[in-house]
């Protein structure tokens, strides 16, 4: 049985995770998405917010689950009794960031194989930070974030007063 383990901020879930969420659902068994509480990031969403997008967003994919975790993934990975770490490239700079991380989680758990998937042209430019931008700014973000993602950003930059005065929907 093949146990993956997908990590990341997750702040928030867009369109390019879950086109790497699905797509490894179907390669492997059990599929864990672990969002790290990373305290040092300062996230716009708390973590316990950032699951819940997770889990509305894989209800359709039965083999997919989701937890919070801190530490190290590596750690994470093996408390899940998983193997395998996915991990989504687009250009050249998640290549550098990974290769980096990858050699340093197989010195700390040689036994952790990384599984990276080529993100689909369409995502290729998509990133949660630029999301977060677009979103305060008032911008239209559909087929970029799940709905209901879409949602709470609008509500979150409305709360703070951040939003620009309404350009599209979200
Ligand atoms: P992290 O802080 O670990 O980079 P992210 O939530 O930004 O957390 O990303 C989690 C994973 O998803 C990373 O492997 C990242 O490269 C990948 N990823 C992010 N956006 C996309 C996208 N648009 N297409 C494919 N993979 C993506």
């Amino acid at each position: 049985m093949v146990i993956a383990v997908y990590p990341g901020t997750f702040d928030p879930l867009t369109c390019g995770h879950t086109d790497i969420i699905d797509r490894a659902a179907a390669l492997v068994d059990k599929l864990t998405v672990g969002i790290y509480e990373n305290p040092t990031k300062q996230p716009l969403f708390p973590v316990e917010q950032r699951v819940g997008f997770v889990e509305e967003a894989v209800t359709g994919l039965p083999n997919v689950q989701v937890r919070a975790f801190k530490g190290l993934t590596v750690d994470f990975i093996h408390q899940i009794g998983g193997r395998v770490m996915i991990r989504g490239l687009r250009a050249n700079s998640d290549f550098e960031r990974e290769f980096e991380m990858a050699l340093m989680n197989r010195k700390l758990a040689p036994d952790i194989e990384l599984l990276c998937l080529m993100t689909s042209s369409q995502y290729q430019f998509l990133s949660s930070s630029l999301i977060k931008e677009v979103a305060k700014l008032g911008g239209c973000l559909e087929g970029m974030v799940p709905d209901h993602v879409a949602f709470a950003l609008k509500q979150k930059f409305s709360m703070s007063g951040e939003v620009a005065i309404g350009k599209g929907k979200m």
